[in-house]
Formats: structure tokens, sequence, C-alpha cells
């Protein structure tokens, strides 16, 4: 079988394919109240995820993660899943969702073949949740990880962006989630995209956070990674109630420290595989595909894209005059 090795000499193992750019909220960090969403048309259809998800097996990728927008708004997400559980990804099929429809098809997902599920939560508070989500579905996101958690999934993790005096009180009732259940609760630096207003002030790094917990009697111990895993590093807590079931993790995009040994591709709703979170060198590939291409020719672009994948992200332009982001496409229009 071909390996997809980029153009710095990573193995790709690891995609994300976007199957929406709809969702049921609208984190502030993320969306405006008025997000313009694409004609549906525009969207890959489930024949063309099954389509490149083929292609991107027959180059060895080892795991998929089902991201948006909100996945769960597309009533054929089990059908993908078991889609991609009938090709076969050893490394399983991962769902990013918010939880608000998650508990609606759980059942039917986990008879698809979903192995993992990452519920975001960036507040363990409703109010707080009415704020950042600007809707008003605090419990049934609550409820959606209790359900996850009842569930024989291989694991269930939430993901808080931490945003500073927005919701960076937060972290340590959320860290004390990880306490007596099995969930992993992993704190993701804020990003800049689109017209999402990031200054640097709003940035809290994954030393300061990880410092804030330490404070409180917190004791963290890295735990070893998986060569397929995503880019947070874990830790298991000890914290003054005693040894927390849970895991504590950072996702550091902002301090930058995990590009030399990225794994990762993304493919965007609308059909273009994407080397970086902030790259521009995206291959399109849903044009070809409804144009008549052969699995040869849309081979060939995947290598493509893999070999301009960029060495790193450029989230930034002109560091010398201070953090200035750069221009971006909004996080659920490239897919998280
Ligand atoms: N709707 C699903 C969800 O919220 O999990 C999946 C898509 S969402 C875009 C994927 C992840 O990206 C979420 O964990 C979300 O918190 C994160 N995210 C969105 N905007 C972000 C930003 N500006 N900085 C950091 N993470 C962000
Ligand atoms: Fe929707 Fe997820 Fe973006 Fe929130 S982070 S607006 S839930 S896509």
């Amino acid at each position: 079988m071909a390996e997809l090795i980029d153009g710095h000499g990573r193995r790709v193992t690891y995609v994300r394919i976007s199957v929406t750019d709809r969702c049921n909220l609208r984190c502030v960090y993320c969306m405006p109240e008025d997000q313009k969403f694409r004609p549906l048309p525009h969207l890959m259809s489930r024949e063309e995820v099954a389509r490149a998800a083929r292609l991107l097996a027959s180059f060895g990728i080892e795991k998929i993660r089902l991201t948006g927008g909100e996945p769960t708004t597309r009533p054929d997400l089990p059908g993908i899943v078991s889609d991609l559980s009938a090709i076969g990804f050893p490394g399983g099929i991962a769902l990013s969702t918010n939880g608000v429809l998650f508990p609606r098809m759980a059942h039917e997902l986990l008879a698809a073949g979903l192995t993992r599920v990452n519920i975001s939560l960036d507040s363990a508070e409703a109010e707080h949740f009415r704020k950042i989500a600007r809707r008003d579905h605090f419990q049934p996101v609550r409820d959606a990880i209790d359900l996850a958690l009842s569930l024989p999934f291989e694991a269930v993790k939430l993901n808080a962006v931490v945003i500073r005096s927005f919701n960076d009180d937060q972290v340590l009732p959320l860290a004390a989630m990880t306490f007596g259940k099995n969930l992993h609760v992993r704190f993701i630096e804020f990003m800049p995209f689109g017209d999402n207003e990031w200054t640097e002030g709003d940035w809290v790094g994954w030393e300061e956070i990880r410092g804030r917990l330490e404070l409180e009697g917190y004791e963290l111990t890295p735990t070893p990674k998986s060569p397929v895993a995503g880019p947070a590093d874990e830790f298991r807590v000890v914290s003054p109630r005693g040894a927390h079931m849970g895991t504590v993790g950072f996702i550091t995009p902002v301090s930058d420290r995990f590009c030399d040994t990225c794994n990762r591709m993304r493919l965007t709703q609308d059909g273009f595989l994407k080397g970086c979170l902030f790259g521009h060198n995206d291959v399109d590939l849903l044009r070809p595909m409804r144009m008549g291409a052969s699995d040869e020719e849309l081979a060939a672009l995947v290598r493509r894209a893999a070999e301009a994948k960029e060495q790193r992200h450029g989230m930034f332009v002109g560091m010398d005059k201070g953090w200035l982001p750069l221009h971006n496409r909004n996080m659920s229009e490239v897919g998280g």
C-alpha cells in the first residue's frame, strides 16, 4: 500500500473530514450570528465522502475524524460513518460534535462503527454557556456527555477553548469533570480565524492554564502518545480529591509546539484537501470528481496536496510587529 509522505518528509496518517459548514450553535470564537452557509449542492454528498475516504485509505490513512460545522446536523451522518467503517480505518473513526443533537443519533453512530467522540464544552455552567454559544443548549450538551460516557466508545473527550476574561474562570470546573469519570478534558488555545476578532490579550497559553491547575493542587503527569493521536498532550491527574479517572490535555496551536510532528490533513466540506488549518495550498478533489476524474487522477491530486503541505502554520503575519492574525476562513468553514 502507498504511503502519503508530505513535502517535508512527514507521513500523513490522520485526515479530518468536514461534512458540513452548518451549525446549530454560534460560538463567538468560531462564527458570527449571521454566518452565511454554502449552498447544499456545494457540499460533498455521502457518496463523494465515501469515494474520497476510499482514496485516502489506499494511501494508508489510518484514522478519520468527522467534523464541521456541526456534523450531527447531517441526517445521513450514521450512513457516512457506516461507509467509512466498511472501508476500514485501523485507528478508528472519530467525531467532533457540539453534542446538542448527538443523543438523537448516538446509538446509530455507535452501531455504524464510530469509535471516539469529542464533545465541545467551554463552560461548566448554563448562563456562561449561553454567552459563548449564543444558544441556550447547555443541558442537552451535558446529557450528551453522560450518554456518550455510558456507551462503549473507546474514548470520550471534551474540548474547551480558553479565552481570557471570558471563560478562563472555567478551567478549574472543567478540569474537575475528569474526577470520577472516564472523561478526557482538553484545553485548546484560542486561534485567530475569519472575523473572530482575536487579539493577543485574549489568548491564554497552555503553560498558564497548567500553572493555574497546579496552584489548585493539581499534579499532572504526561501520558504516552499513540502514533495516530491528534495534537493534544495529555496528562494523568491527581488533585486534592485524589486520582482522577480521566485526563487533562492541552492543544497548543498558538504556542506552536506540534508542526514538526504533524501527521494530519483536512478535507473541507466543499471537497478541498488542505495541508494545514492555516494553509493556502489547498487542492480541489470535488470538482475533478464531479467532472469524471478517474481514481488514478484523484490519487495524483492527493499526492500533490500532500507535497504542498506547509512546513509550519503561518497563523500570524509580521511577527516582528506583533501578533497580527492572518486572514483565514472561519474554523467552521475549514473544518475544525
Ligand atoms: N461543531 C463541532 C464542535 O464544536 O466540536 C465540530 C467543529 S468545531 C469547528 C471543532 C473544534 O474547533 C471545537 O472544539 C471548537 O471549540 C474548536 N474551535 C473553533 N473555533 C476555534 C478557535 N477560534 N480557536 C480554537 N479552537 C476553535
Ligand atoms: Fe458550531 Fe462547533 Fe463552531 Fe461552535 S465551534 S459554532 S459548535 S462549529
